[in-house]
């Protein structure tokens, strides 16, 4: 008689893409090392699928190339279990796109990431420590409980404890799970990662919530806007620069409000390029929908103190607790939403950030006024500039910067334009409720 077979346990290498989905190949387990050195393969066209699944007509990609998809051991996140015991393990390792001869792929983000957080190690003496918290929605039945309450709470309870078990599993460090404002909306932050593995986390925080809602059976989305009548969900990136030693460079209790020139500089830049930002951070026709005054998300591009209607936040810091103020001090970054890549978003706001350091930019745009409240003039005179309407507003934003054109590589610029105008297209009759509903099948 043979033996019982069972499941063979697998491994998959993942790439998250340009539209920030993650897709990958798997192998048995007890193959890895087999698969270390050289990868899985990949196509390059890959990199132009929308978030409706055609691959864009109009990429540089077609039917021929090879890739290689190279594993970043260091990246890897195995969760073993969860609330259903049938499940399969879940086991995935951020990798690398590469050519087949080993030389980076120009459309990779992941590298493009990398590649600008050791910039800011090599030029200007710093590293990236960073944080994306998610918020989602979560139907796990129609009771509605008032926002904020611990009734809310428990409706996501179950959710929550095996969330924050198969993050902490994962090697993600959990902090919070809370309810949110919006019916069925709740939050997941975590602890900060230096450079690339800020975004790997983020990316776990999405592919492990989901792992653990398949299996308890619920519907869980991060999409902008799940419903034409439901509370917005955004990703908020909190940053903080520190020097080679890890000493916090963003502070300075000599200031008004605490940045320390370098922080300004950097606030500056991503202020100055966030119009055409948003073509990256703020990726599809949904995100405007969110990005209106009022939401607590961002409609203009300016800097505020504790201030939530302003797309970049200087964070609080509290007396309380003893942890230095320099240590908790931190920007904000709110104009962002989880139909963005979060290694492209991050690389992007990273490069408008060093671009202000070494173009020395200053830093006008500060309110602490709801910016929407204020009249043009009043705008103007603060050199508050409006944020783009519409996904077809902000790729024109993009591509009419020169210079985030010259940072960002031209064979990921080419895929994204294609894409991008290939996915306006293809949603371009959708009513809102309807986008709403298709993009939360998606995200
Ligand atoms: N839901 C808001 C957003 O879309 C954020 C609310 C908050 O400040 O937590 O970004
Ligand atoms: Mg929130």
């Amino acid at each position: 008689m043979s033996a019982r077979l069972t499941p063979l346990p697998m491994t998959t290498i993942v790439t998250t893409d340009l539209i920030g989905i993650t897709r990958g190949r798997s192998f048995p387990t007890d193959e890895l090392e087999h698969y270390q050195a050289p990868g899985c393969g990949w196509v390059p066209a890959n990199s132009a699928l929308t978030p409706q699944d055609s691959i864009a007509s109009t990429s540089p990609w077609g039917a021929y190339g090879d890739l290689r998809l190279i594993p970043d051991l260091g990246s890897r996140v195995t969760v073993s279990n969860g609330p259903d015991v049938n499940a399969p393990p879940l086991d995935f390792i951020h990798g690398d796109l590469r050519e087949t001869d080993g030389r980076p792929f120009g459309a990779c983000p992941r590298t493009l990431l990398r590649d600008e957080v050791e910039r800011y190690r090599d030029d200007l003496g710093l590293q990236v420590n960073a944080a994306f918290e998610h918020e989602f929605n979560l139907h796990a039945d129609l009771a509605e409980p008032p926002a904020f309450s611990l009734e809310a709470q428990r409706q996501g309870a179950e959710f929550g404890g095996w969330l924050l078990s198969a993050l902490r599993a994962g090697g993600v460090e959990p902090e919070m799970f809370l309810p949110e404002y919006g019916k069925h909306q709740f939050e997941i932050t975590c602890r900060p990662a230096l450079g690339v593995a800020a975004a790997d986390r983020a990316v776990n925080v999405r592919e492990i919530a989901r792992e653990i809602a398949r299996q308890m059976g619920l519907d869980l989305s991060f999409a902008p806007k799940t419903a034409a009548d439901a509370m917005c969900n955004g990703v908020h990136l909190h940053v903080s620069l520190l020097d080679l030693d890890g000493q916090p460079m963003l502070y300075d209790a000599g200031t008004s409000n605490g940045l320390s020139s370098l922080g300004q500089h950097w606030a500056a830049g991503i202020l100055h390029y966030l119009p055409a930002l948003c073509a990256i951070t703020a990726p599809t026709p949904l995100s405007y929908e969110r990005l209106q005054p009022n939401h607590w998300s961002a409609s203009y591009a300016c800097l505020g103190q504790q201030n939530r209607e302003a797309a970049l936040r200087i964070c609080p810091t509290s007396t309380l607790g003893g942890k230095a103020v320099a240590k908790q001090f931190n920007l904000e970054f709110r104009a962002m939403d989880a139909t963005a890549s979060p290694h492209l978003a991050m690389a992007a706001l990273l490069i408008a950030g060093r671009l202000g350091i070494e173009q020395r930019l200053a830093l006008n745009a500060i309110t602490n006024e709801i910016p929407d409240s204020l009249n043009d003039e009043q705008r103007q005179a603060r050199g508050i500039v409006a944020l783009p309407a519409s996904l077809a507003q902000a790729l024109d934003c993009l591509r009419d910067s020169a210079a985030l054109n010259e940072w960002l590589p031209k064979p990921l610029l080419d895929s994204y334009y294609a894409l991008k105008t290939e996915e306006l297209a293809l949603t371009e009759q959708l009513s809102i409720a309807e986008l709403c509903e298709h993009y939360a099948r998606v995200y």
